[in-house]
């Protein structure tokens, strides 16, 4: 078998970390894949657990946008995970992101199938040879339960139903209310019409992506003027969704991370309920078919089990945490359990309003960008950060072992402070970062 070239010279933040190009964390070199078959069976799943376990630290990931990562990899170890993937027939997708809704081709409320659209761009951007941003992100959305409005992308594809058929509505940088319009394309130009917006990327520079593009330039080169777009927002995939003849359940791992012993013990277990099908969603879900009413409750016991939520209104969906000492040697702390404690002391900080980020150090793999607050561990312990990223001066820092009374008082503070159902965002606005310290440290 051809063993895979890993160049890592190419290693940087801020691409995108590939098999070919991994990125370096501090818990070793990361990789992000999507398969690309939409739908998974059981054994290809237990096969990236073992592949997980075998190459890296065991963490297996799913991203916001429904990507799998595995994390703890080493220069040495990626080969043999591609050789891995090669044996187990799993083929990640290459080039250009360009996401579907997950449930393409088998949604009966979607307006068309996505999927071929998506094909045929994909097939074109290869043949063209244009050299694209790294990290370009394209949504192809035929609509459905499940569809990608509230996605951000940089080039959009929006199915629209009209008297004379379906028609696509091509748009820049934003998702589906956002997104500035370029143009309304029919099934047999817009291949052609979304390719004029690669090509033009690309003449703006490697770096370029759809913000930077004048799309009033661009739409006057095209007859038909889209109108303005229908926004449904599209249903949370963590849950029950009965669509159609399909009873299907979204779960994620608690916190987007789960140990690859847990994945394949929640594989064996749903498999056992009749579970046939596996598709990675957006917001960190796994979505499985197969299940039957009879069935429903125990697949939903086993997924809590094994660490996975089966509700959108988890209260720790708006956490961001990394490895932290369970799987990096970096780590100044244990982040699940600082998660728990978070989750079960401070939900006022919990309600999706803002972002929540605790990193085992300064490095903060988990949550590159600012965060509304941030524990991470440091030398001297853990640090206490409003409105920032990781690396950043703390205002405060703790011993690790007063993580939790801490946590415990920040939540008793924003449970004192705040009035009727006011949201976490507009609590922190308006509470001093003093009053915060003073909380974090004991010190009320
Ligand atoms: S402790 Fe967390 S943030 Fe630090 S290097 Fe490890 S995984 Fe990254």
């Amino acid at each position: 078998m051809t063993r895979l070239a890993c160049d890592l010279t190419t290693l940087r933040r801020g691409a995108c970390p590939s098999i070919a190009a991994p990125m370096q964390t501090g818990d070793g070199l990361l990789v992000r894949l999507r398969p690309v078959a939409a739908a998974l069976a059981a054994k290809d799943l237990l096969a990236l657990a073992d592949l997980a376990r075998e190459n890296g630290n065991g963490l297996v990931e799913i991203t916001a946008r429904g990507n799998i990562q595995l994390r703890g990899l080493t220069a040495t170890s990626v080969p043999h995970l591609a050789e891995g993937l090669a044996a187990a027939g799993i083929v990640p997708q290459t080039g250009v992101a360009i996401e579907t809704p997950p449930l393409s081709g088998i949604d009966p409320s979607e307006i068309v199938d996505a999927t071929p659209v998506a094909a045929a761009l994909r097939q074109a951007i290869a043949g063209a040879a244009l050299i694209l941003a790294p990290k370009l992100a394209i949504v192809v959305d035929g609509g459905g339960v499940l569809s990608l409005a509230d996605m951000i992308a940089d080039v959009r594809l929006d199915a629209v139903a009209t008297n004379d058929g379906v028609f696509w509505r091509l748009s820049l940088g934003g998702d589906r209310r956002t997104a500035r319009a370029i143009a309304l394309l029919c099934p047999q130009t817009v291949v052609a019409g979304a390719m004029t917006i690669m090509a033009a990327l690309a003449t703006a520079g490697p770096a370029a992506r759809g913000r930077d593009l004048d799309a009033a330039a661009l739409a006057a080169g095209f007859d038909t003027k889209p109108g303005m777009p229908v926004f449904l927002v599209p249903s949370h995939p963590v849950g029950v969704h009965r669509i159609g003849d399909h009873l299907l359940l979204g779960v994620a791992p608690a916190y987007g991370q789960v140990h690859a012993d847990r994945l394949a013990a929640l594989v064996r277990g749903l498999s056992a309920c009749g579970v046939a099908e596996f598709r990675l969603a957006p917001h960190r879900t796994l979505l499985v078919r197969g299940l039957s009413e009879n069935t429903l409750a125990a697949a939903q016991d086993i997924a809590e089990r094994e660490g996975f939520w089966c509700t959108d209104n988890a209260p720790g969906r708006s956490i961001s945490i990394c490895a932290g000492a369970a799987g990096c040697a970096s780590a100044g702390f244990d982040t699940h359990a600082a998660a728990d404690a978070m989750v079960a002391h401070a939900a006022e900080l919990l309600d999706g309003s803002v972002d929540v980020h605790i990193s085992g150090c300064p490095k903060g793999c988990a949550h590159p960008a600012r965060a509304a607050v941030t524990l991470c561990g440091t030398a001297a312990g853990i640090g206490l950060v409003l409105d920032g990223r990781a690396g950043d001066a703390p205002l405060a820092t703790i011993p690790a072992t007063e993580l939790a009374p801490a946590i415990q008082r920040l939540g008793t503070l924003l449970r004192t402070r705040r009035a009727g159902d006011e949201k976490a965002k507009n609590l922190i606005d308006r509470t001093a970062p003093a009053t915060f310290i003073s909380a974090y440290q004991g010190q009320q």
